[in-house]
């Protein structure tokens, strides 16, 4: 029976992001709102990849820019869903290996003691261009 709702939960995240491409339309969030149905009834996880794909709060299909918006906030993406406006935040990083994660400039607690964090390595100033005078 697992089994069989799994396959179900897929089939209809399948016809949901079909739906979705094709153009906009009721059939999608309907889609999602049977997935988690059938996902609460028969005690199946629905599965993270899945999770990507609807808001928690209202069950809409996620489709960018029409009823999500991405953006990158302080080193996470932030999701919000533009049908109840929940947010959905994750960290940026996961998958995508050859970028680096965008930089958040550490908070200075520390400016009294003198102590510099985070200088860059190799500074330029070491020749002074007086070796012979
Ligand atoms: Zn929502």
């Amino acid at each position: 029976m697992v089994r069989i709702a799994q396959d179900r939960i897929a089939d209809l995240f399948g016809l949901a992001e079909r739906e979705a491409t094709a153009g906009p339309g009721p059939l999608p969030d309907r889609y999602v709102r049977l997935a988690r149905r059938i996902g609460t009834r028969y005690n199946v996880r629905l599965l993270t990849e899945y999770r990507e794909f609807y808001c928690r709060g209202c069950s809409a299909y996620w489709a960018e820019g029409r009823t999500v918006r991405t953006r990158l906030r302080r080193g996470r993406r932030v999701r919000t869903c533009l049908r109840c406006g929940r947010e959905r935040r994750l960290p940026v990083r996961e998958r995508r290996r050859g970028s680096t994660p965008p930089e958040i400039p550490p908070v200075a607690t520390a400016q009294e003691d003198g102590a510099l964090v985070g200088e860059a390595p190799g500074d330029s100033d070491e020749d002074d261009g007086s070796e012979e005078a």
